[in-house]
Parts: structure tokens; sequence; C-alpha cells
């Protein structure tokens, strides 16, 4: 009896005979007792109705008079406002990815705001995404605005959903016990490096995600750049993946190289996105760069002047101990 992680004991066993295994629990179980009717699938699907909604015009015209002459609520719109099967609505999402906060992270006094948006604005649910954000479902086109400013007092607007600061982030070592390395003082790292919005806006859709070990909480194998803490004699190091991405073309990303020490992780990101921006093409994301010319030119690029870097890091360190 295992109680490791499927991926572990997949290992152990081997995929043929995992697969084996399971062909044969499932055989044994099909049609049996735990099988549910349909009666009972209809009567479970009862509780989870649509909400109520109001019969709305598809475009309210006061929302896209407020887009049109207010810059930073029509980027907050452009980020965190997304398209809804029913006219007249809009589903938000709350962004948790606040500068100088760590990812994710929502204190009391912005819980109680977010269920008093939830209230006011969208049938009373909300929801936790992992991505780490908020996401009100069922927000009217003409709510939108007040919803907005109400957020912004609170830092839950910032417009970064999709962005590089929009860091998926385990705890690592500040609060795990399993962790090879801190995870949250990486992510501040990056976001001090990344901190000018309209460059971000530029850079545009990417995701960078940090796990603190191979534990993967914060899913860094499924990100464009993921960042995986290792433990190499004592020390916190960092391992670099690229290429990964998560949705229907899901895909793991691949190691660049030897791992790099906290100090150079903000720049291994500000190099691979450089390699981005110099070959992009008109319209393309990160993804589909990497994807049309290849893990190298990334790789070559988040090397070069490594030695430079340490020797830097090695003078400050000496300055420090002198
Ligand atoms: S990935 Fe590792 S360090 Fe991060 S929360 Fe999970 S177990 Fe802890």
């Amino acid at each position: 009896m295992y109680k490791a992680r499927i991926k572990i004991l997949v290992q152990a066993l081997g995929i043929d005979e995992f697969r084996r295994q399971v062909e044969a629990e499932w055989s044994h179980l099909k049609e049996g007792p735990t099988t549910v009717p349909d009666e009972e699938f209809a009567r479970i699907a009862a509780h989870f109705a649509p909400p109520a909604w109001a019969t709305l015009p598809a475009v309210d015209e006061g929302h896209a008079a407020r887009v049109a002459g207010d810059l930073a609520f029509a980027n907050w719109v452009r980020r965190c406002v997304h398209p809804h099967r029913t006219p007249g609505y809009a589903a938000v999402t709350l962004s948790l990815k606040a500068p100088g906060a760590a990812p994710g992270d929502i204190s009391d006094t912005q819980m109680l705001v977010v269920a008093d948006l939830a209230e006011r604005f969208s049938f009373g649910e909300l929801r936790v995404t992992h991505e780490q954000n908020i996401v009100l479902a069922d927000v009217r086109q003409s709510d939108l605005h007040e919803l907005w400013q109400t957020a912004r007092r609170h830092r839950l607007a910032t417009a970064n959903i999709g962005l590089l600061t929009d860091i998926i982030c385990c705890p690592g070592g500040d609060l795990c016990a399993l962790a090879n390395a801190r995870s949250v003082p990486i992510a501040d790292a990056v976001n001090e490096k990344f901190d000018d919005l309209d460059y971000l806006y530029d850079i545009g859709d990417i995701s960078l995600n940090i796990s603190g070990c191979m534990n993967s909480c914060g899913h860094h194998h499924v990100a464009n750049i993921g960042i995986l803490g290792v433990d190499k004699h004592d020390e916190e190091w960092y391992q670099i993946t690229v290429g990964g991405q998560q949705g229907n073309a899901a895909a793991i990303g691949k190691v660049i190289g030897p791992s790099f020490h906290a100090h150079e992780v903000p720049l291994v990101i500000e190099a691979l996105v450089t390699v981005y921006i110099e070959q992009r093409l008109p319209s393309e994301r990160f993804i589909d760069t990497l994807q049309r010319i290849g893990i190298e030119p990334f790789k070559v690029r988040a090397y070069a002047g490594r030695d430079r870097r340490r020797g830097a890091s090695q003078e400050s360190r000496e300055i420090v101990n002198v």
C-alpha cells in the first residue's frame, strides 16, 4: 500500500502494471452498486441550477462609455473581465497579485470586501481559482465600474491577469516543511524586476509559476516559464523550465540546464523575455515564439554572462562578510 502521490506509485509499478491494475479494478466496479442512476444524477444536478439572470441587452451602453473614457478602467476590463454566455453579464477575476504582496495572499479585511462584492454583484457566489485569484462569475456589465472602484481601493484590481506577475507560487520554504527552497522571495524579486505595467502589457500573455520542491504545488511544470526550488549542498537553487502550458494543449516544460542561485533568477527571466521580445512575430505569445524557434536561443541567453553575474555576487558576498 503506497501513501505517496499517484506519480510515485506509477513510477514504482511501471505504467503497464499500473494500467493493468486500473483495468482490473474498473471491470470489478463497473455497473456495480456504486453506479449513479439517471434519476440520482438529475436530483443532484437540480442543486446546481444557474442563477436567476436578468434579461439584458448584450452590450450595456453605460459600461461601453466608461471603458472609452477611463484608461485605468479599460486596462482592468481588458485583463480582468471575461465574456459571459448570458447577454449583459461578465465574469470578473479579482487579482490577488498586487505588487509587494505574496501571490495568492488575502487579508481578513480583503476577504470581507470580496464577500460583500459577491453578495452585491454576483449572486453571493465567488470561486477561488488554481491561479490563486478569485472569480465573480455573474456580474452585470452595468455594475463593473462600481465593482472596480471598490476592488481598487482594496488592492484587488491589479490589471495583471495572465501577465508575467500573475504568478502561481507555493508557500515554499517560508511555510512548508517539505520545501527545498523559498518561493515567495523569488516571486517578490520577479515582481520588483518587472514593475512597469506598460512593459508587462507589451510582453502580453505568459505564465510563470514557482514551486519550492518537486511536489509541484505551484504548478511550475505547466508554466511557460517554471521555477523549481532544488537543494544543492544545503543551499537553495532554482531550476528553470520553459515551454510548459495548461489547457487543451497542456505540456510539461523542459529544463534549460543547470540550476541558478536565487539572485540570478530575475535576470534569467529577463533574459528569456528579451529573447521573446526580439524574436516574436506580430501577435505571437511567448509560448508561440518558443514553439516556433525552439528552446536553444532562450537557453543560450539565460546562461550568457553567467560567470560575470557569479563574480559580482561573490564580490558582494565578500564585501558583506568583511
Ligand atoms: S511544492 Fe513543495 S514546498 Fe511548495 S507547498 Fe508543495 S510541498 Fe511545499
